[in-house]
């Protein structure tokens, strides 16, 4: 039977750490880490998210500045509210919870964000730099990815990885990250031949797809390390990821669950990107 890697206890040794390092900046340096998260409209998913960002600033020191705006709001009045936020020196990162209302174009919001306050790791310039092997502020989901696989003792170089997904968000910067930590890396997605086949290489098997329970038993090579980002609902409404766990746990050596796997390292990981945006802003090393 797999070991189960527990994201959500990873999570909170990180929450602890960054506890330790605002208190000490605060101290020694005199400045408090600022994120401000901006939700547009209604979506009940979204305040879920948000109130959760909230909550885990507050938890660890770091202020949040909370901005909740109608769901008519214009493209106009987002991208000023941005632009205030971009010039406000409390405010060390930005982000925009998506998706956003359908009036606004979400690439022109990724891109108003300033690269220095870019939170989630999504402005083409930060995506630029990871790309090129020289990262500032990462993705957050993939980088809790790499997380979770170093605090289990998983060094990809030289393993062969295999990433189902290809979104800006989770697969691509999943892959440039794994390509830097020296894997032989492929991208699956929904056009991809044989998916079976391709995951039965992996010894490193990563699922971001959006669709409950997809990888099977047969597709995982025995032994394999499996990382679950998706979440999504069965057919009785309860939670789950991408990974038919009950019966690939039988197969790989290590799994992630949903709940408490990558879920509780994304938002750990945009409390490290606020803190360290904060720390290069005020030149603490
Ligand atoms: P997207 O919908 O943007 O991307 C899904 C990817 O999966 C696409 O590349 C798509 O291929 C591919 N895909 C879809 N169907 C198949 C299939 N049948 N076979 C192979 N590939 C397929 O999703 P995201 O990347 O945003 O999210 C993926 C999952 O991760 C979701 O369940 C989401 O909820 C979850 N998630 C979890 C987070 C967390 O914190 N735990 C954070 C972010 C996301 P193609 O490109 O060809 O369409």
């Amino acid at each position: 039977m797999a070991q189960i890697i527990d994201g959500k206890a990873i999570a909170q040794q990180v929450r602890d750490g960054l506890r330790e390092e605002v208190a000490q900046l605060q101290e020694k340096h005199g400045f408090t880490p600022g994120l401000a998260v901006v939700l547009v409209g209604d979506d009940p998913a979204s305040h879920v998210y948000v109130r959760n960002k909230k909550k885990a600033c507050e938890e660890v020191g770091v202020a949040s500045f909370s901005h909740e705006l109608p769901g008519d709001t214009t493209e106009a009045d987002l991208l000023a509210l941005i632009d205030q936020l971009n010039a406000d020196p409390k405010v060390n990162g930005i982000l925009v919870q998506m998706p956003v209302p359908k009036q606004i174009d979400d690439k022109k919001v990724i891109e108003a964000i300033h690269p220095s306050k870019d939170a989630d790791g999504f402005h083409p310039y930060n995506v630029g730099r990871l790309a090129t092997g020289d990262p500032t502020y990462m993705p957050c989901t993939p980088w809790g990815v790499m997380k979770l696989l170093e605090e289990d003792g998983v060094d990809p170089k030289g393993k062969k990885a295999v990433v189902i997904g290809r979104s800006n968000i989770v697969g691509k910067p999943q892959a440039m990250m794994l390509i830097a930590a020296s894997a032989t890396v492929t991208v699956c997605h929904s056009r991809t031949a044989d998916l079976a086949a391709e995951c039965r290489q992996a010894d490193i098997l990563i699922a971001a797809v959006g669709r409950a329970k997809m990888v099977k038993k047969d597709w995982i090579k025995p032994g394999a390390v499996v990382i679950d980002v998706g979440m999504n609902r069965d057919e009785n409404g309860k939670l789950c990821g991408d990974v038919d766990f009950a019966e690939c746990q039988e197969v790989a050596s290590a799994i992630t669950p949903v709940p408490r796997g990558v879920g509780p390292m994304t938002i750990a990981m945009l409390l490290k990107n606020t803190v360290e945006g904060a720390k290069r802003a005020h030149g603490v090393a």
